[in-house]
């Protein structure tokens, strides 16, 4: 499969997720996904990252989950981790990169980074 990458702010309409700030809100904040190739969505919330900060992997099949390694590698030198999905319309496959900051102790915000997405559609020809 052939990968590109695109700001994650291009796909996602919310890009820090703060807990401090929330808490200060008393709201939870939201961020809406929207798929390029078939426009469907869902919400992505601080807890998403948070539980995905020491989990990687296993989400997608193991051939596309090597080729985003060797496409886009981790970085080491940030708490960067990343969230996979693939689109619950059409099955494309995303994973989403982010930075873990330890604002104060145990509080956690996450700065979405990169997206990488397939260049088209997986199941071509329809
Ligand atoms: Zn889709």
């Amino acid at each position: 499969m052939k990968w590109r990458k695109v700001p994650a702010g291009e796909r996602v309409d919310r890009t820090v997720f703060g807990q401090g700030q929330e808490r200060l809100e008393h709201a939870i904040h939201y961020g809406l996904f929207a798929c390029p190739f078939c426009g469907e969505g869902f919400r992505l919330q601080w807890t998403d990252f948070y539980n995905h900060l020491h989990v990687r992997g296993g989400i997608l099949d193991e051939e596309a989950e090597k080729e985003l390694d060797l496409f886009r590698p981790l970085r080491e030198d940030i708490w960067e981790s990343f969230l996979d999905f693939s689109c619950a319309g059409c099955g494309a496959p995303f994973r989403l990169f982010y930075e873990g900051l330890e604002v104060s102790m145990g509080q956690w915000e996450f700065r979405l980074s990169e997206m990488v997405e397939p260049v088209r559609r997986a199941k071509a020809g329809r």
